[in-house]
């Protein structure tokens, strides 16, 4: 099976990684809870700023945000690793700027996460994800980004979203919340 991954609050929990840094660098203590409450991508609100204020945050800190100790979800490094070695193949399409794309191969496969170079994209636009997705003919593809998952319904391709509290409103697609059920779909499918 061909199955691709964004990267960013799909398979890392890069927002509220970036929320603890927030906190860390503004001197602040918002509590975790009012992370879980937002209910949009951006997580500027809780710290008084707005979007403008928000996006400077987030280009002032992105290094940090992307290049220190972001956590996998649960289980999901484990899988990819499963996967991998159950001969599948695994794709990594992330909208991260082409600029950062090397260092954040380097980083997931620091990380232990089975990269092979020519599986790893980088560096197109959230809309631009389809251009990837349909020239790879992929099996599967699993994205948190309701924009990214609009435009591939279109597309004869299995699509999943990993469940986050800016993408509920979303009905008709299946989602991932613990990535142990995916493990389940995938090993369904290949009987
Ligand atoms: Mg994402």
């Amino acid at each position: 099976m061909r199955i691709g991954f964004d990267i960013d609050d799909t398979l890392i929990n890069l927002r509220e990684h970036a929320f603890h840094l927030y906190n860390r660098k503004l001197k602040k203590e918002i509590p975790r809870e009012k992370f879980l409450e937002l209910d949009r991508l951006e997580i500027h609100e809780p710290f008084g700023m707005d979007d403008e204020e928000g996006k400077q945050m987030w280009m002032d800190t992105r290094d940090e945000i992307y290049y220190t100790d972001c956590p996998p979800f649960p289980g999901a490094l484990e899988l990819l690793q499963e996967l991998a070695e159950a001969g599948h193949e695994v794709y990594y399409i992330t909208a991260r700027p082409k600029d950062h794309g090397e260092r954040t191969k380097e980083w997931m496969k620091e990380r232990g996460f089975p990269v092979e170079d020519s599986r790893f994209f980088y560096g197109m636009k959230d809309e631009q994800k389809i251009h990837t997705i349909k020239e790879l003919e992929l099996d599967y593809y699993i994205d948190d980004k309701p924009e990214v998952i609009e435009t591939l319904s279109e597309i004869p391709i299995k699509l999943f979203l990993k469940d986050q509290t800016y993408n509920r409103h979303i009905t008709h697609i299946p989602r991932i919340t613990d990535w142990s059920e995916f493990k389940e779909i995938i090993e369904h499918h290949s009987l």
